[in-house]
């Protein structure tokens, strides 16, 4: 059993995080979207509002997609997970400085967990959940960006 955890803000989950999870699937048996709860960081949706929307949109995926928020170190919270896989995603060359130096330090800490990276898809790339954020806040489309419940959620925080 293959299990990689794919660790994010997901502020709010977006289709490029819903494109990297299904494809993940095609390579590992079971995808943990793991939802970090960051006191010290400023978010619009709460970590359980995060955590729920994830949920619905992956409830038709049982065991497969399973959801869950952690604090504190990544490593640890894969270990106590059982999984030796840290899935992440990289949209442009910009992305890369700072995964680099996330996967060496994750792997310093903790040599048998692998991070594994996924190109984004070429029509996910510019989507990132701050652009979402601020697209809606300014009352932009961003239809095409999310799934519809993301959408709607979005709507509702701006009214
Ligand atoms: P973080 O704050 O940890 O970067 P994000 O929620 O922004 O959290 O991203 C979580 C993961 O999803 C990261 O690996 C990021 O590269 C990836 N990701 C974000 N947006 C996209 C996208 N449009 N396509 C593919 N991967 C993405």
């Amino acid at each position: 059993m293959k299990k990689a955890i794919f660790p994010g803000s997901f502020d709010p989950i977006t289709n490029g995080h819903v494109d990297l999870i299904k494809r993940g699937l095609e390579l590992f048996d079971e995808v943990v979207p793991a939802v970090l709860n960051n006191p010290d960081k400023q978010s619009l949706f709460t970590t359980e509002e995060r955590t729920a929307m994830i949920r619905e949109v992956f409830k038709g995926y049982g065991t497969r997609v399973v959801v869950k928020s952690f604090s504190g170190l990544l490593v640890e919270f894969a270990k106590t997970e059982g999984a030796s896989i840290i899935l992440r995603g990289l949209r442009a060359i910009s992305d890369f400085d700072y995964e680099a130096q996330m996967a060496l330090m994750n792997r310093s800490l903790t040599p048998s967990i692998e991070t594994v990276f996924l190109m984004a898809s070429e029509e996910n790339s510019y989507v990132s959940s701050s652009i979402v954020r601020q697209v809606s806040r300014f009352g932009g489309s961003i239809e095409r960006l999310v799934p519809p419940l993301v959408a709607e959620a979005l709507a509702r925080k701006r009214s």
